[in-house]
C-alpha cells in the first residue's frame, strides 16, 4: 500500500479509504472485524460520520486494537450551530473511544444558507476552532453533495479537507472544484466512487480514480474482499485506456436521462417527496436482504405515491431528468418487489 500526502495537512494516508456507511447494517462483531481486516491490509484512512447511526461505535471498537497514532480518523457533524456541533463531537470522541480526531467535516453543507449558519457568530465553525485549541480535532473540513455549495466553501479559504461524490459519471467536479481545491492545497475525499452501488464494475471505477491526481477515494464496502480487490486494482496502477474510456461513455449515455447526481437542487418537493434517495432505490435490495430492504425503501415509496407531477422538480433539475415518470416507475418497481422479493429489471 502507498501513502500519499492529504493536501497540506502534513497526514500520510493509504491511497484509498475506507468509508464508514456500511458497516452500519452489519452486525457488530461483522463489521468490527470488517474494519479490522481492511486495517490490516494497510488501509490507515477511517471515513464516519456523527449521523451513520452506530457506525462510530463499531469503528471506536475496531480501531482500539491498534496503535491510534498509526490510523487517521475523519468524522463528521451536520449541526450548524457551534452549541450542537461541539455535543456532536462529545459524542463522535466517546463512540470512536478516541482522544482526538482527525479531520472533523461540516457535514452536508449543500447550499449557501447551511455555510453561513457554520460561519455565523455562533455557528459550529466556532465550535472546530474551540475544537483544535483543545486538541480534541486537528484539521477542518466540510463535506457537501453541490458543487455551487463546495466552490463558496472553497472561497472562504477555512478548509483543509474537502469531501464530494466523484465517479466516471458525477464527473462535473474536475471541471472547477476539484482544480480548484488542489490548487489550494486541500486534501480531497471522494465518496462514492462506486457510484453509492449503482456501478458496479470496480476494475473500471478505480482505473478512472487513479487517473485523477491528488484524491483519496473512500469506498463504503460490505465485506472485506471488496477492499482487497480494490486494493488489487490500485496497486496495478492501471492506465485508462482509449477503450475504457469508450465503455465509460456509452455507460453515461445509457444512464444519463436517469442517472441522478445527488446534487438536491430539485428540492424542496412541494409533497416532500426523498427525491434523490427514490432515484438510487435500486442500490437498496442489491445491497440488503428483502426484510431489510423494504424497511428501508417503503417510507420514501410510500411518499413518492404522493407526486402530484406538477413538474417543479424538473423546473430546477440540472441534469433534465424526467423525475415524475421516473418515480411513477421506481414506485411500480418497488411494489413488484414487496410482493415477489425480486427487483425487476
Ligand atoms: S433529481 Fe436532478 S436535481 Fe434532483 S438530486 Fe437528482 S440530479 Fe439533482
Ligand atoms: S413533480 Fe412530484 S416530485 Fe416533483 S416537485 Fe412535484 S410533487 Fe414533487
Amino acid at each position: 500500500m502507498k501513502y500519499v500526502p492529504l493536501g497540506k495537512t502534513g497526514l500520510k494516508v493509504s491511497e484509498v479509504a475506507l468509508g464508514g456507511i456500511p458497516i452500519q447494517r452489519r452486525a457488530k462483531k461483522d463489521a468490527v472485524r470488517l474494519v479490522r481486516d481492511v486495517i490490516s491490509m494497510g488501509v490507515n484512512f477511517i471515513d464516519t460520520a456523527w449521523a451513520y447511526t452506530d457506525s462510530e461505535e463499531k469503528i471506536g471498537e475496531a480501531i482500539s486494537a491498534f496503535p491510534r497514532e498509526e490510523l487517521v480518523i475523519a468524522s463528521k457533524s451536520p449541526a450548524p450551530d457551534k452549541k450542537t456541533f461541539l455535543e456532536h463531537l462529545e459524542t463522535s470522541l466517546e463512540r470512536l473511544k478516541t482522544s482526538y480526531i482527525d479531520i472533523y467535516h461540516h457535514h452536508f453543507i449543500n447550499d449557501k444558507e447551511k455555510l453561513d449558519a457554520v460561519l455565523g457568530q455562533e455557528g459550529a465553525w466556532q465550535g472546530l476552532l474551540e475544537a483544535k485549541e483543545k486538541g480534541l480535532v486537528r484539521h477542518s473540513a466540510f463535506s457537501s453533495h453541490n458543487l455551487d455549495a463546495a466552490l463558496l466553501c472553497l472561497e472562504t479559504e477555512k478548509f483543509e479537507v474537502m469531501q464530494i461524490p466523484l465517479n466516471f459519471v458525477d464527473d462535473q467536479a474536475l471541471k472547477e472544484v476539484i482544480p480548484k481545491a488542489l490548487s489550494m492545497k486541500l486534501g480531497i475525499i471522494a465518496m462514492k466512487p462506486l457510484g453509492g452501488g449503482l456501478l458496479d464494475d470496480a476494475e473500471l471505477c478505480f482505473k478512472f480514480m487513479k487517473s485523477i491526481e491528488g484524491i483519496i477515494p473512500d469506498p463504503g464496502i460490505q465485506q472485506a474482499e471488496e477492499m482487497r480487490e480494490i486494493i488489487g486494482i490500485i496497486e496495478r496502477s492501471p492506465v485508462l485506456t482509449g477503450e475504457d474510456r469508450k465503455r465509460i461513455e456509452t455507460i453515461k449515455l445509457k444512464m444519463g436521462d436517469s442517472w441522478c447526481h445527488r446534487c438536491e437542487y430539485c428540492q424542496p418537493c412541494p409533497e416532500d417527496i426523498p427525491i434523490s434517495r427514490m432515484l438510487i432505490l435500486e442500490t437498496i435490495p442489491k445491497r440488503f436482504p428483502r426484510e431489510q430492504a423494504l424497511e428501508l425503501m417503503m417510507p420514501a415509496v410510500e411518499k413518492a405515491e404522493g407526486c402530484t407531477e406538477c413538474g417543479v422538480c424538473m423546473e430546477r433539475c440540472p441534469y433534465e431528468l424526467k423525475i415524475p415518470d421516473l418515480l411513477k416507475e421506481l414506485v411500480r418497481k418497488a411494489k413488484e418487489f414487496q410482493k415477489t422479493g425480486v427487483w425487476p429489471e
